[in-house]
């Protein structure tokens, strides 16, 4: 039972009724941001602080954290506090400095996920070491590399794994910062059932408002918990400022959220349906950009006197997606149906486009 597993690790109570929560800074500011919001976040009932100390940042020049110095700012939060306290950790002398300082468990961000040989040289720098590890997706939607760095992870001996789905980087994210692709930690957890899966709206959304309604959908799709930025003062934040919220914002999340319930077939069933939903979401947008191609499309037949409709092109496009969809398992008349559909649809849009200028 993964709720099992999570309290194995030894970062949250086991009480139930409650969301299992690890939130704190995006980055260490200084020592006093530090103990501000980890007194916040404990009086909130949180047991786990993280913080970023080594940032690893898309552009140079942007804030790349405090590094070490930081250390001792988490070691006197855990003192002061009897917190639990966790960094990111991307190369093996940060888990060096992490590990001598007594920070209680580390998580892989994204970006090292991403690298085959950074993750085996993570790994060997934790072999026969006892602490708890969370392993972020990597930026890209490959779930094999996800599972590739965890088990690099195992084969060294880690046995307190977790993951964290901080969303992907794609070529059009829509409203996300990084687009959720529900269903690759829902392969994941396919996979791997015992594995602690905990869900970072931060970086999923990029924005404050979006932090609520995606961690109210990773509860309903049997997320394991949350991995949340919370800063005492988010519009100062030196890093990610847009998506972090205060510790009231989150003390007001989680009295609206409620965990997942136990694993009853009816959850078992609105899990289910909170997956389908996700997908339904994924098809809706994949036919929107569908149709904004074949708009473009108009504008061209228009632009050079192409007319519509191409009996041969329509025939080829029917033909392929039959085929395919026979293939993956669908009726025949089934994708007949919805590709003419579709094949409608994108007519109307190119006539719509070709008359407008018209008239
Ligand atoms: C972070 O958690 O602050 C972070 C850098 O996340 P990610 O690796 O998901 O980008
Ligand atoms: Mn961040």
């Amino acid at each position: 039972m993964p709720m099992t597993r999570l309290c194995d690790l030894g970062l949250f109570d086991a009480e139930t009724g409650k969301i299992p929560v690890i939130a704190g800074p995006c980055s260490a500011e200084s020592e006093r941001q530090c103990m501000e919001t980890a007194k916040a976040l404990s009086s909130l009932g949180i047991r786990t602080m993280r913080a970023g100390l080594w940032k690893p940042r898309t552009k140079p020049g942007s804030f790349e954290g405090v590094g070490e110095t930081g250390l001792p700012w988490l070691a006197a939060v855990r003192r002061e506090t009897g917190m639990a306290v966790m960094v990111e950790t991307a190369t093996p002398s940060h888990v060096e400095a992490s590990l001598k300082a007594g920070m209680d468990a580390l998580w892989i961000g994204a970006r090292t996920v991403t690298n085959p040989f950074a993750m085996q040289e993570l790994a060997d720098a934790l072999k026969g070491v006892d602490v708890p590890v969370f392993v972020k997706n990597p930026v890209t939607p490959d779930l094999k590399l996800w599972i590739g760095s965890l088990e690099r992870l195992s084969n060294a001996g880690v046995k307190r794994l977790g993951a964290i789905h901080r969303g992907f980087s794609i070529y059009d994210c829509g409203m996300y910062r990084n687009h959720p692709q529900w269903v690759i930690p829902m392969e994941l957890r396919r996979e791997m059932p015992d594995l602690p899966l905990l869900c970072d709206p931060s970086h999923i959304g990029g924005r404050r408002d979006l932090v609520e309604p995606i961690s109210r959908q990773a509860m309903d799709l049997g997320f394991d918990g949350l991995f949340v930025e919370v800063h005492v003062r988010p519009d100062d934040a030196r890093s990610d400022s847009r998506q972090q919220i205060t510790p009231a914002d989150l003390g007001a999340m989680l009295n609206v959220l409620t965990p997942r319930t136990s694993s009853t077939e009816e959850s078992l069933l609105l899990q289910l349906r909170a997956e389908l939903d996700a997908i339904d979401d994924q098809l809706l947008d994949t036919l929107a950009r569908r149709m904004e191609v074949s708009r473009r499309i108009g504008e061209y037949k228009r632009d050079n006197n192409v007319s519509v409709l191409q009996a041969e092109r329509y025939g080829g496009i029917m033909a392929r997606l039959v085929d395919m969809g026979v293939r993956a398992g669908m009726s025949e008349r089934f994708m007949r149906s919805v590709v003419s559909a579709i094949h409608e649809e994108s007519v109307n849009q190119q006539l719509d486009i070709i008359n407008r200028d018209k008239q």
